[in-house]
Formats: structure tokens, C-alpha cells, sequence
């Protein structure tokens, strides 16, 4: 599988009921993977600043760890689960690992400063939350919004799939979101046309999330709403993060994309200001089922889903890629809804944690989620189920 996934997003004037289809992006070194983002979603103006500690320069932040100062993002947030005394008891526990950690951690802003330097970028900033390391040229609000939306998904994706049963973990130390100002900064960062990239990307193989400010987007895709291309961009993305570094799926293993973008999916309609909870009908990429259909896109069998992670690339030509990201919903979607199957879902996951192939994708899914074509079959009678509304 491709490690690197590429977030495209919706961003044009027309009707509310049209999802726009991705376009294809050029790499030097691999074709990306692409994500295409739907419509009708609010943008999202959600501000949750308190607690949220943002130092400008690595000696400073180095400095106020030494301090113990370091901790807490949402423990005064009302309505929040966490513990403001425990927090900051857990906090001086873990002391110890954390000279290790804040080591690790400037080492990684030091190498996000260099490259930001080596693209020309102004100065680089930090902002630090429970969970993620914000850095970059972007606004200070930016980043501060970011990164609380980002600990609002965590949480809830923590609980939802908890009470899904899965063994799943909070993030051993601190995730990277580099947080760039604009397109500009973007694309002289990382390199990526940002009219190909809306939004962000995140990258397996640096596990960094790639964030840019989307309000600041010129060009024939700057968004008519570009609060909600900033905000579903970051759900998915930091979504794709979250799956990696939790336990759900392994980071440096195989992993099918369908499964990969599935799980992304079935978070991204979460929406932090409306508490909207993952795991809601995406009705957008229902969508782009009817719109496959009404391309006579043929459906695409699950067993190919599994397999052929090109259905997803640049290989494919862009109503299959919306096609195979709309199916992969539904089979994700089916599986963590489903109790029997879910149980099934759980085991195969966990088997898959040790693949470092893709050799034994359909052995492994036919063990655990049963006979495929059946599974199919199945897939397509929910979807019919749910197009009828039900
Ligand atoms: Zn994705």
C-alpha cells in the first residue's frame, strides 16, 4: 500500500447536490492516493482555545517543560472527560518518559523548522495540545482551532471505538501537524500542487499530518465555503492519523486502502462543534454510489476492493477512485455496525497487524469476514437498503 494519502476536497460554487469529482495529482516519487471530499457540511468556526498552550519557539516550549508548565489542553473545557486533577497527576508520573519524549519531540520540530527554512517559509511556530504538535507558518488561531478539533475527534474516535470493542490506545506521544498559512507555503513545503491537494494530506511514512490554511486558496478551487474544506479536510486526515497510531492499524505493515480509507470515512462526518458522533450514514458518499450508477460505473466487487489498491490511485480514472471510496464506506461501514460482523472486523484488524505484504489480503479477509462473495452480495443489499432510506 501506498503511504502516503492525499485529502482532495470539494471546493467549487455549484449546487449543493453535486460531489465533484477528484482530479488526478502528479508525483515524482509515487501517485498519491485521493480522497474525494463531498459537500454539504457547515463550516465549522468552533474555537476552543482555553488550556491550550502555544509557545513560540522550541527553547521556550523546552523551557516551560522543564517548568512543568507543559501539560493540559481541554481539561477546563466543560463537558469534556478528562480529568483535570488525574491529568496533572498523570502528568508528573510520567515525567521520566517525558525527557525522553520532549527530546524525540524537538528533534521533530527542529527537523519541521529545517525543512520549513530549506522551502524559504518564515519562521516557524509551535503549538502544543495533549496530544498534537502544531508547527508551522499558519496563524496562531489556526493552529490553536487545529489542534482542538483534532483533540475533539480523538476523543470521541477513542470512545466510539472503545465501545466497539477495540483495544485501542491514546497516542504514545504527541502527533505532528505541520500547519502551513496558505497554498503557497503549502505547495513550497511539500512540494504538492495545492490545486490537486485540498486541504492536507497525511503521510504514513513521516506519520505527520501536512495542514494547510484553505481560506487563504486562490485559483479555480479556492472554496466557496473554506471553513468546511479546512474542517472535513482535517476529520479525515487527522482520522487517517489516529488509525495508525492507536492500534487500530498498523503504520508500517499492509494495509488495504479500502480498509484505510473506510475507517476515514466512517469518521469523517463527525463534526466537533455539533458533537455529530462517527459513524453516521454518510450521505455523501451514498452519493457517489448514485452517481456511479448513473455513470454505468459497474460496481466494483469487494474481493478487487481488498486487492487492488490502483482502484484508488492515479491509475484509475476518477469515477472508479469515487466509486471505490464510496464502496469502501459501505463495506467499513457494514462491518462496524453489523455485531456479528463487527466481532469478525475486530479479529481480521488484528490479524492484518503483522502483514508486511500484501500476499495474504484475501486469505486474511475471507478467514475473518467469511466467504467475500457473499459478503458482497451483502454489501450491495445494504446499500440498496440505505439509498431507499432504510
Ligand atoms: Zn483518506
Amino acid at each position: 500500500m501506498r503511504k502516503t494519502e492525499t485529502n482532495q476536497s470539494t471546493a467549487t460554487n455549484n449546487s449543493n447536490d453535486s460531489i465533484v469529482s477528484p482530479r488526478s495529482i502528479g508525483t515524482s516519487s509515487e501517485s498519491r492516493l485521493k480522497s474525494i471530499e463531498t459537500r454539504r457540511r457547515r463550516p465549522i468556526t468552533l474555537v476552543i482555545n482555553r488550556g491550550l498552550e502555544t509557545v513560540e519557539t522550541r527553547r521556550g516550549w523546552l523551557k516551560k517543560l522543564a517548568r512543568g508548565a507543559a501539560a493540559i489542553a481541554f481539561a477546563q473545557v466543560p463537558g469534556f472527560s478528562f480529568d483535570p486533577n488525574a491529568k496533572a497527576s498523570s502528568h508528573i508520573a510520567e515525567a521520566a518518559r517525558d525527557d525522553v519524549e520532549n527530546q524525540a519531540e524537538a528533534d521533530e520540530t527542529a527537523a519541521i523548522e529545517k525543512l520549513g527554512n530549506t522551502a524559504g517559509l518564515g519562521r516557524f511556530r509551535t503549538t502544543r495540545s495533549d496530544h498534537f504538535l502544531a508547527i508551522g507558518d499558519a496563524a496562531e488561531a489556526f493552529r490553536t482551532d487545529a489542534l482542538a478539533i483534532c483533540e475533539l475527534i480523538l476523543l470521541d474516535y477513542l470512545d466510539h471505538f472503545r465501545a466497539k470493542g477495540f483495544e485501542i490506545h491514546e497516542p504514545q506521544k504527541r502527533l505532528t501537524v505541520v500547519a502551513l498559512a496558505g497554498a503557497k507555503s503549502f505547495e513550497a513545503f511539500s512540494g504538492e500542487d495545492p490545486q490537486g491537494v485540498i486541504g492536507g494530506f497525511y503521510d504514513r511514512d513521516t506519520n505527520r499530518l501536512i495542514f494547510y490554511d484553505f481560506r487563504r486558496m486562490n485559483g479555480p478551487v479556492a472554496a466557496a465555503r473554506p471553513e468546511k474544506a479546512n474542517t472535513l479536510a482535517l476529520v479525515h486526515e487527522t482520522t487517517h492519523q489516529l488509525t495508525f497510531n492507536t492500534g487500530l492499524l498498523a503504520r508500517t505493515r499492509d494495509v488495504p486502502v479500502t480498509i484505510a480509507e473506510g475507517l476515514a470515512m466512517y469518521v469523517e462526518q463527525h463534526n466537533p462543534k455539533k458533537r455529530a458522533r462517527p459513524g453516521e450514514i454518510n450521505r455523501d458518499r451514498l452519493k457517489g454510489l448514485v452517481l456511479a450508477r448513473g455513470k454505468r460505473v459497474s460496481w466494483i466487487p469487494i474481493k478487487k476492493l481488498i486487492a487492488d489498491d490502483d482502484l484508488f490511485g492515479t491509475k484509475a480514472d476518477d469515477d472508479t477512485v469515487q466509486l471505490a471510496y464510496a464502496e469502501s464506506w459501505l463495506l467499513v461501514h457494514r462491518l462496524l455496525t453489523d455485531k456479528t460482523k463487527l466481532e469478525h472486523f475486530r479479529d481480521y484488524l488484528k490479524e492484518i497487524q503483522s502483514r508486511v505484504d500484501s500476499t495474504r489480503r484475501i486469505a486474511d479477509a475471507a478467514k475473518h469476514l467469511g466467504d467475500l462473495d457473499r459478503l458482497d452480495q451483502d454489501v450491495q443489499a445494504y446499500s440498496k437498503r440505505l439509498l431507499r432510506g432504510g
